[in-house]
């Protein structure tokens, strides 16, 4: 094997994907949580896999890559960058009541 190959990967090595609950379950400390439209979200209208930016972009890895998606509340921190990222507009933050 040669020596940049060898290099490749190491890099390749040292890259982390997330896991989920990583963190532990940030779901219980967050103040917002994402709520999906399903009337709105494209692979669960049209049936097909398409889409899925609020899988590919969540830096927790808690939403699933399934039709309709859905969101592992337990471990969802509740940045809000599923909605950002989502092209229709179909996710929205709800404010999270404490008592
Ligand atoms: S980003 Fe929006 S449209 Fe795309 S899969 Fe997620 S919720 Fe559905
Ligand atoms: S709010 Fe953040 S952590 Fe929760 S599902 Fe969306 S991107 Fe992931």
């Amino acid at each position: 094997m040669t020596d940049s190959k060898k290099d490749y990967q190491k890099i390749l090595a040292s890259v982390q994907k997330p896991v989920k609950g990583e963190a532990g379950k940030t779901g219980t400390w967050s103040n917002f949580k994402p709520i999906i439209d399903l009337e709105k979200c494209i692979p669960a209208k049209s049936g097909k896999a398409t889409c899925f930016n609020c899988w590919l972009y969540c830096p927790e890895a808690v939403v699933t890559r399934t039709i309709p998606p859905k969101i592992d509340l337990d471990y969802c921190k509740g940045c809000g960058i599923c909605m950002e990222e989502c092209p229709v507009n179909a996710i929205t933050m709800e404010e999270v009541k404490t008592e």
